[in-house]
């Protein structure tokens, strides 16, 4: 009888940050042989510790694996751990299934997906929701573009990582549905923001304003989760504020490519990076809440 161990693919993971080292612990947590890459090599130093085979490059990491995730900022980073002379795609992975989890936009994933069909590989875009405990929890749940097919070989990986699978349609439909999944996030943010900055400047009672509002029709999942962070007054990262702006960015491309305007998007965007001036870009995304919202006469 086969072991547990070698009936499970070979997984790589690229990319440690927050989301990518708690998808690599679940992982190492189910007993899948894993090799892990990640530019800064510190952020390895617990995996080689747990078990996982640590990579000097995207390229040595994906030669060993079945199945290659990709975890990282933006789309100049997905670009490096694909394309890059050490990239996963430099080596001979055909046969392999690619998974881009990060949030990138449309045009980078179908320029992707085109390099990796041409290397003889399967290609899924699956970004996500949750957010740092669910990655670490394996609640993940995955918005998938791509074929039946390269989605019944990521299963297995999917099954540990999350909680439900969405398959949305084509190569690109899993990177469309969480621009739009976070823009309507950071409008939402960027404006209870600006409604922290009213009660205040009104003077009314911050406490019985904000039970008000997460308590009434503004207080959906992502509102109550900015008010819960300014009432410990706590803005340590989960999802950095500098990824919600370019998630919101992103959006604004994407639209723009499909001539749809989306002014919400666009103020939100001016919030955000108003608190990326004001320092706050490696802060939880809820800091856009601190940054000043004052009219300068
Ligand atoms: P993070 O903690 O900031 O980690 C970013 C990762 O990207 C790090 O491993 C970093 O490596 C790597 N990276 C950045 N630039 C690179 C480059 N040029 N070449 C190679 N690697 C590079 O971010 P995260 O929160 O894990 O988010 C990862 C992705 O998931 C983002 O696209 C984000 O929008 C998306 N996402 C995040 C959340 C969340 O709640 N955090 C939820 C859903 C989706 P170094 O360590 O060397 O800097």
């Amino acid at each position: 009888m086969m072991s547990e161990t070698m009936a499970k693919p070979s997984v790589a993971i690229l990319g440690l940050g927050i989301m990518g080292s708690g998808m690599a612990n679940r992982l190492l947590s189910a007993n899948f042989p894993l090799a892990v890459y990640n530019r800064n090599r510190e952020k390895c130093i617990p995996f080689a510790r747990a078990g996982a085979f640590v990579a000097d490059s995207p390229r040595q990491a994906a030669s060993r694996s079945q199945i290659i995730l990709s975890m990282v900022a933006d789309d100049a980073a997905s670009r490096d751990v694909w394309l890059g002379d050490e990239g996963a795609l430099k080596g001979e992975p055909s046969g392999s299934v690619l998974i881009e989890s990060s949030t990138l936009s449309g045009d980078w994933i179908q320029e992707l997906a085109a390099n990796a069909v041409e290397r003889g590989c399967q290609f899924l875009d699956a970004p996500v929701t949750g957010t740092k405990p669910h990655a670490a929890s394996g609640e993940l749940v995955f918005l998938v573009g791509g074929s039946a097919e390269a989605l019944d070989a990521a299963r297995p990986v999917f099954s540990v990582l999350g909680r439900d699978v969405v398959h949305l349609g084509p190569t690109g439909s899993g990177a469309l549905m969480k621009l739009v999944n976070n823009f309507v996030c950071g409008v939402q943010a960027a404006s209870f923001a600006e409604a922290v900055s009213l009660v205040e400047a009104g003077g009314l009672d911050r406490t019985k304003a904000m039970s008000i509002l997460t308590g009434g029709a503004p207080g959906s999942g992502i509102v109550k989760r900015v008010a819960e962070r300014i009432a410990a007054n706590d803005f340590t990262p989960n999802f950095a504020l500098r990824w919600m702006a370019k998630d919101i960015s992103y959006a604004l491309r994407e639209a723009s490519t499909k001539g749809i305007s989306l002014q919400t998007a666009a103020a939100a965007l001016a919030v955000f990076q108003q608190a990326i001036a004001q320092g706050h870009g490696d802060e939880d995304f809820s800091a856009v809440s601190k940054s000043s919202k004052k009219i300068v006469h």
